[in-house]
């Protein structure tokens, strides 16, 4: 097994060194990888027949490249987000939520987007908010019915109001007021 790989090691330095920059590099690079496929198979399928079944079995790995780089893509879009929401003033929640319902989000994969499930929303998001830190600027203030106190966004105060007991939650804005 590759080293940095089993849950029980830490965390590899190096996985952190890859940027969102090197990411979308990359994808350019595989969409003119698949642009040349394309020509190619193209070309081979004006040609004789036996040009033509050649050409025919490349064409289908065009979509395995243009899906390998729209992945590429949402790869490096996943690195700035997950950047953005361990800065300081962003909700810890490791998780999505819907600003108005709360924790009502799901990830549809073969539409590569999240949705609300609560008929009437029409929110959505680009990325997996199910496995993604939801990295929304903190709105208020939960103090849980143990003395605990964290800071989360206005989807997931809504989720703790409905989830947590005897929580006291308030807004930032009108504390600081
Ligand atoms: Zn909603
Ligand atoms: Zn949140």
């Amino acid at each position: 097994m590759a080293a940095g790989y089993g849950a029980t090691e830490p965390e590899s330095k190096s996985a952190t060194e890859v940027t969102a920059d090197a990411l979308t590099d990359l994808a350019s690079r595989v969409d003119a990888l698949s642009g040349e496929l394309g020509l190619a198979a193209a070309s081979l399928r004006r040609g004789s027949e036996d040009a033509r079944t050649v050409g025919y079995r490349l064409a289908d790995h065009n979509g395995t490249l243009q899906y390998l780089a729209a992945e590429l893509k949402g790869a490096a879009a996943d690195l700035v987000h997950i950047t953005t929401a361990r800065e300081p003033g962003r909700c810890p929640v490791e998780w999505g939520a819907c600003p108005e319902h709360g924790a009502t989000l799901r990830y549809i994969a073969n539409e590569a987007i999240t949705r609300c499930t609560r008929p009437g929303c029409a929110r959505t998001w680009t990325r997996d908010a199910s496995v993604l830190p939801c990295g929304e600027p903190v709105t208020h203030s939960v103090v849980e019915s143990t003395g605990d106190h964290v800071e989360f966004c206005v989807g997931h105060a809504v989720d703790a109001r409905a989830r947590l007991i005897g929580a006291t939650i308030t807004a930032l804005n009108a504390r600081e007021a």
